[in-house]
């Protein structure tokens, strides 16, 4: 096992998405608590265009007190590490508004994430659960949709970490057969976008019950040297480091010694990570 001591939560929630509960500082109390090295906070990203996008983000006009709400919770935490993030979602053709909020507050990193597989479906939403049996051969194309993004999202580089790499299988479905014909092209995006990816326990309290990514890609990213981190995706204070063991048991089984860190001025080096 990893210890506790050595891993970051950077992905966690604040009650500016509309769908997560208690403040910065609860979080990082639990963090600290659970004895944890660092918690980085990514909320779900405000949409250029009309709004509301959707009714599970900040508004544009948010994005300031987001950035105001987390450094404040960095100064009151200090010296334990608060870093600033942001969840992106990756739109193929919206590349540019990923480049413009990436200027505009000074991220520790950015996290990419697909959910949204077409306008107005966003593919982890209950709401959408009948696409999956609309015919017999729904969940094979709903995964061809869900990974072809997933790979534009990977190559893109715009960001450093990518969120639960197998979203898709969210509420049980997965198509019949070897899987790795999905993660295969999928690690080798990632590989050249260079980003890391994300162990997300979250998983393990949705239908499916098991961590994002499955083993065989976890396995996969491993032997290919791709960077990790453990994230709990909390939406509640005590979600944060929630699972860390089953994840961090996970990730020695697929070859994994250590977690990367996020920190803003190494951001920008050529692989985005230190
Ligand atoms: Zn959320
Ligand atoms: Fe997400
Ligand atoms: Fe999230
Ligand atoms: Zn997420």
């Amino acid at each position: 096992m990893l210890p506790l001591s050595s891993l970051a939560d950077y992905h966690v929630h604040t009650p500016l998405c509309r769908h997560a509960v208690g403040e910065p500082m609860e979080y990082v109390r639990v963090a600290q608590a659970r004895g944890l090295r660092e918690i980085g906070f990514s909320d779900h990203c405000p949409m250029d265009g009309p709004e509301p996008f959707d009714d599970w983000r900040m508004l544009r006009s948010e994005l300031p007190r987001y950035v105001e709400m987390i450094l404040d919770a960095r100064s009151q935490a200090a010296p334990f590490p608060v870093r600033l993030g942001l969840e992106c979602d990756f739109i193929a053709g919206r590349e540019g508004w990923i480049e413009q909020l990436a200027g505009l507050a000074p991220w520790d990193y950015l996290i990419g994430s697909v959910h949204y597989l077409a306008p107005g479906w966003d593919v982890d939403n209950p709401k959408h659960l009948s696409r999956f049996e609309s015919s017999p051969g729904a969940v094979e194309e709903i995964w061809e949709r869900y990974w072809r993004e997933f790979d534009r999202c990977a190559r893109s580089g715009l960001f450093d970490i990518l969120a639960h790499p197998d979203l898709v299988k969210k509420f049980g479905h997965r198509p019949s057969g070897d899987l790795r014909r999905f993660y295969e092209p999928a690690i080798e995006a990632i590989v050249e976008g260079g980003s890391a990816i994300e162990i997300s326990t979250a998983g393990l309290r949705k239908p499916v019950g098991e961590l994002y990514p499955a083993a065989d890609f976890l396995a996969l990213a491993g032997a290919a040297g791709i960077p990790m981190v453990i994230s709990s995706d909390a939406h509640a204070p005590e979600e944060v480091g929630v699972d860390f063991e089953v994840a961090s048991e996970a990730a020695v089984s697929a070859g994994y010694r250590e977690t990367v860190k996020m920190q803003e001025v190494k951001r920008r080096s050529p692989r985005g990570l230190i």
